[in-house]
């Protein structure tokens, strides 16, 4: 059986039809890699081999059938662990939901599995996707695949990781302010955030609701763009998933890039240093060569986003938090004499340092008093955001930023500093706030062999232009 770690979607559509193996084999030979694998990442919470054959052998009837079995068909998928799948626990990385099996399953899977994609399990991420090393997760931090002794960044770290092992040839991550971006760049491989609306979110365990997306990963551009392609579109089941119509992203790829012209924005490369600013600046020449105009932008309000969405996420994760109560998803605490006993203690129980501090500072910038002093400022400085990059898309096609100011670091080395952890998404979170498309693609790697990602990001539903850039830069990046 050929090894999960070589395929990418059209490989397995050509395997497929010419016979050279089966969707089962293929499922089965995912699951034997990802077990394996997991004793030295641990990027899987939970491995669905009933839910996972079982859909194997539908696609494969349907091949047998001369069926048209869809456009990822056979396509082994890892599915982060705050999109809920009906019958296969789905923790948020909580010890709050350690037990919690979904009635249903997210809109985004429904029709991952429509296409003919195989979810073979649930993967590691930070507790409620708060984080961005992995190391708040309640079960254990995941390993980069690349180097163990580091992170595999995060939120979505575990589905990051799946791919860039080679067991999963694409994955569903979730982010809010550069879960899939920033752990894209750390593993090497492509994470794309849509338009915010693009992809409904029902089904997603809410984090900061204006914030949230469910987000792809995969090997190269063109794989990330036909899983877009299929959980992208209007979802009755989400008031604010969007009625724009999908175009066919696959095909937009290879159309012309020469003579876009590209925002390259000060403040996100002020700071920047070492490996990061080196590889960024050979990425930059490499677009210039595709025949692109960089431009020189100005983002000024960039300079507010972290404090800004700071008090916006854990404002609307105090809120959606407040579900988990001891009543309702599973897990109560035992000895409590009475009912506010019972909420304080299963709360306190339940949720990890992170989590309680991010209530916390929720609760107080709500509260009476605070509100117009934090919540109400910070919505006004996210508008102030947006405008940046109204007025830069004005002028220019899109804009190329790093991902983070560094690459993937070692374990343990910001736990102790909540702050300077916040600082990995100082360059992702801008994209989040303003709601727009925007994704890292691999733009090289530093002396030690650890990946660094590109970021393009792009004006509101513009995700055809923005693939169109990443595969062309792809054609000229070596791997
Ligand atoms: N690292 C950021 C945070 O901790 C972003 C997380 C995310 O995108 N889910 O909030």
């Amino acid at each position: 059986m050929t090894s999960i770690s070589g395929l990418t979607i059209d490989a397995i559509r050509g395997g497929l039809l010419e016979r050279r193996f089966s969707v089962e084999e293929l499922t089965r030979e995912a699951l034997r890699q990802g077990e394996i694998e997991n004793l030295r990442t641990n990027a899987f919470l939970t491995f669905s081999p009933e839910r996972a054959l079982e859909n194997a052998k539908r696609v494969d009837r349907k091949i047998a059938a001369g069926e048209d079995p869809g456009a990822l068909a056979g396509v082994p998928v890892a599915v982060k662990d705050v999109i809920l799948t009906e019958g296969v626990r789905t923790t948020a990385g909580s010890r709050m939901l350690e037990r919690y099996i979904p009635p249903y399953d997210a809109t985004a899977i429904t029709r991952l599995e429509q296409a003919g994609g195989i979810v073979i399990g649930k993967t590691n991420c930070d507790e409620f996707a708060m984080g961005s090393s992995n190391e708040n997760s309640a079960f254990g931090p995941v390993r980069n695949p690349i180097d163990p002794e580091r992170v595999p960044g995060g939120s979505s770290g575990g589905s990051a990781a799946a791919v860039a092992q080679g067991t999963a040839v694409v994955a569903l991550g979730s982010d809010t302010g550069g879960s899939v971006r920033q752990p894209a760049s750390f593993c090497g491989v492509v994470g794309v955030t849509p338009t915010y609306g693009r992809v409904s979110r029902y089904g997603l365990i809410a984090f900061a609701s204006s914030l949230d997306h469910i987000a792809p990963f995969a090997r190269n551009v063109k794989d990330a763009a036909s899983v877009l392609q299929t959980i992208a579109g209007r979802d009755p089941l989400d008031a604010t998933s969007a009625f724009a119509p999908v175009p066919d992203y696959v095909a937009a790829l290879d159309g012309k890039v020469e003579g876009l012209k590209l925002g390259i924005p000060r403040e996100y490369f002020q700071g920047l240093t070492g490996e990061t600013a080196q590889v960024m600046d050979g990425a930059i020449n490499r677009l210039r060569r595709l025949g692109c105009e960089p431009v020189d932008i100005s983002l000024p309000a960039t300079d507010y986003a972290i404090a800004t969405y700071y008090v916006i996420a854990t404002a609307e994760a105090s809120s959606n938090l407040a579900r988990y109560d001891g009543v309702r998803y599973t897990v109560r605490s035992e000895h409590s004499e009475t009912l506010a006993d019972m909420y304080r203690n299963t709360r306190g129980e339940g949720f990890g340092a992170e989590c309680k501090r991010r209530i916390m500072l929720g609760t107080y910038v709500l509260s009476h008093g605070y509100y117009d002093a934090y919540y109400l400022k910070a919505q006004q400085v996210r508008n102030l955001i947006t405008q940046d990059f109204r007025k830069a898309f004005e002028e220019v096609d899109a804009v190329i930023a790093p991902v983070s100011p560094f690459p993937a670091f070692k374990l343990g080395e910001k736990l102790s500093d909540p702050l300077e952890m916040y600082l990995s998404d100082i360059y992702t979170i801008t994209g989040s706030l303003a709601g727009i498309p925007c994704m890292s693609v691999p733009a090289g790697k530093t002396a030690a062999g650890l990946p660094v990602g590109m970021q393009i990001l792009t004006r509101h539903f513009n995700e055809a232009g923005m693939f169109r850039l990443a595969h062309a830069f792809e054609q000229v990046t070596d791997r």
